[in-house]
């Protein structure tokens, strides 16, 4: 995924809320609405991932667009929650601190301010957790 897609879907990505079919115990992210293995007798429901994982992969980000500019570089990993869903965020470490297999935790951090309107984005990112 680019960069530029990442940052667009900030909403969906950041709160964390997804989907768990509780007939078989799957868990979806992004949400899903309906179950591929139980299909019509799975039972859909809201769930909101606790946030914890591990890093599966991740980038250095050194050039991003004007709005996170000031940012760069940081550190966009691909997590895998607990509960099972991968995820792509940003880890709050130096960049040659971030690596596979981390355990990461959530924290709520400002995302970014979008300098015309004046609006102030805030949402998970991840800090190490051990
Ligand atoms: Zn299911």
């Amino acid at each position: 995924m680019s960069v530029a897609r990442f940052w667009r879907k900030i909403p969906q990505r950041y709160n964390l809320v997804g989907t768990q079919c509780t007939t078989c115990g799957s868990f979806f992210f992004p949400p899903r609405t309906f179950c591929p293995d139980c299909r019509r007798a799975g039972v859909i429901v809201e769930h909101k991932f606790k946030g914890t994982g591990e890093v599966v992969t991740h980038t250095v980000v050194r050039s991003a667009s004007e709005q996170f500019e000031q940012m760069t570089p940081y550190v966009l990993a691909i997590v895998q929650l607990d509960e099972g869903p991968r995820v792509t965020g940003q880890v709050v470490c130096a960049p040659e601190e971030v690596r596979i297999g981390m355990r990461v935790k959530p924290v709520f951090r400002r995302i970014s301010a979008d300098g015309e309107s004046g609006v102030i984005y805030y949402g998970t990112k991840y800090i190490p957790a051990e």
